[in-house]
């Protein structure tokens, strides 16, 4: 008898073959991202926990970082291992299940997602390809930058999507500084693509790490400084979804700190060791980001005829509900949601995927109910931008205006935003002491990560 490879593994089978044993409702969530973790972590503590569901959540890792951290660890003023959440453990605290796999597409006429083989790093196969049956599936896979086809982008910029690409992007830094600090004797040339948040952040963030860098090398130490960092935008300004107080005070702190802004700029082409502009110039680089765009993981093309935008986002309603088929919803970076048609999409931030699991951990436990299912609507509370350790700036949404702020209490409003993810996650006395361990920690170590 020719059997399906996931017959052949026990737990995936127990996964996969579960219309023969008709148990509880499967709530399948793919992607413990911002959003996918938190709205794991709800249901668990409750559909969950009283029996009425069975919360499954797949992600392509074993381990959770919270994206708006990557540029912190990009320039190693954060260690990754310690910011990193096991999903057994979170698993394991809020009563849900755990299944490492990688998306690779959706049939969703027999209710079932098609997951890659997973492999550990030497190759050695840990569980075939295999299936996952669902009653609900819930698309949370975030997204991916955009070269929008730039020739050479691929090939010769590094991203910053995930917490691979981050570690990637400072293992190459830390080499280039120590060749700097052994041979060439030069600063080192980083330039970013992209003046989003994202490319802001990331300028202003090695703008912190530099002095700290220099201070471990000798002649590094001499240099006036040790990164010559240029940031390019095709748009007028920075941050164009801000308000533009934000980002004109963005614009002046990048420009004392001695960051080159190409503003109005296109890329035309990237090479191994410069940028093309359209305009015809070049400009020299030892190590070139690409922080561009927003588009969606490119898995989403494999949803079975979903509807896409054409930055290949899953549509979805007012209720997060994808257009064609009311047991797929989607949420965060990989859904377009414009609940109000006279208004502007829901944006790609964390803060929109933290309220979408907090509605669809509601929603979802009605639908169990057959309740019907309430609208999403975006709450903007605000924007913040750290540009360093120590400061950022923000425009705060209160009382029917925006206020703009900055340096140490926008630095705070950030930090409470992550804090605050924490707590879904952890609870308060676990957020409290992984904090107090952090605080102590940080005395012991170098301020920036050497390695
Ligand atoms: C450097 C940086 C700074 C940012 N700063 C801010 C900020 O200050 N404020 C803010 O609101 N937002 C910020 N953002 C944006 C924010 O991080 C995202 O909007 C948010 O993380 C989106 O959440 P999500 O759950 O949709 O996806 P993500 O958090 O990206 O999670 C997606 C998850 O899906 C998993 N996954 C992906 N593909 C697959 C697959 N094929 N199979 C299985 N699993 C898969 C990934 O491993 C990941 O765990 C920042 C982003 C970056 C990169």
């Amino acid at each position: 008898m020719n059997r399906l490879p996931h017959e052949t593994l026990p737990p995936t089978s127990l996964l996969a073959s579960r219309r023969q044993a008709q148990q509880r409702h499967r709530i399948l969530i793919v992607g413990g991202g911002a959003g996918g973790l938190e709205l794991a972590a709800r249901l668990g503590r409750t559909a969950g926990h009283r029996g009425e569901a069975e919360i499954v959540l797949v992600d392509a890792a074993a381990t959770h970082l919270w994206k708006p951290l990557l540029h912190e660890i990009a320039a190693g003023t954060r260690y990754r291992q310690q910011h990193e959440l096991d999903y057994r453990q979170q698993a394991r605290l809020h009563g849900f299940r755990f299944h490492q796999g990688r998306l690779q597409s959706v049939e969703r006429g027999p209710h079932r997602i098609w997951l890659a083989a997973l492999c550990d790093d030497e190759g050695m196969e840990i569980a075939p390809r295999r299936s996952v049956a669902y009653d609900t599936l819930v698309l949370a896979v975030g997204g991916t930058d955009n070269d929008f086809g730039t020739p050479g982008a691929r090939r010769h910029a590094l991203s910053l999507n995930t917490p691979d690409d981050a570690e990637h992007f400072h293992r190459r830094l830390m080499a280039l500084c120590a060749r700097a600090d052994l041979g060439t004797g030069r600063p080192v040339q980083v330039a970013i693509v992209g003046g989003g948040a994202t490319g802001v952040e990331l300028a202003a963030e090695l703008c912190t790490a530099a002095p700290d860098i220099a201070a471990y090398g000798l002649r590094l130490q001499k240099l006036a400084q040790p990164l010559q960092l240029t940031l390019v935008e095709a748009g007028p300004r920075l941050l164009a979804a801000l308000p533009e107080a934000v980002a004109e005070r963005a614009r002046r702190d990048l420009e004392q700190r001695g960051v080159t802004l190409r503003l109005g700029q296109q890329v035309a082409e990237v090479h191994r060791d410069a940028l093309l502009l359209r305009d015809g110039s070049r400009i020299d680089a030892d190590l070139v980001v690409w922080a561009a765009g927003v588009q969606g993981a490119e898995v989403l093309a494999q949803t079975d005829g979903l509807d896409l935008t054409p930055q290949r986002q899953l549509k979805v309603g007012p209720t997060l509900q994808t257009l064609r088929d009311e047991d797929v919803f989607a949420l965060g970076d990989c859904a377009s949601c414009r609940p109000d048609p006279d208004a502007p999409p829901v944006p790609p931030k964390a803060q929109a995927a933290h309220q979408q699991a907090a509605l669809l951990a509601e929603s979802l436990q009605r639908r169990l109910r057959g309740e019907p299912l309430p609208d999403f609507h975006y709450r903007e509370r605000g924007n913040l931008v750290t540009l360093g350790r120590d400061r950022a700036v923000g425009a705060l949404n209160a009382g029917g205006g925006s206020t703009i702020f900055g340096g140490a209490a926008a630095r705070f409003g950030y930090w409470l935003l992550h804090r605050r993810h924490l707590a879904v996650l952890l609870g308060p006395l676990r957020t409290a002491a992984l904090t107090l361990g952090e605080c102590l920690s940080r005395r012991a170590r170098p301020r920036v990560k050497l390695h």
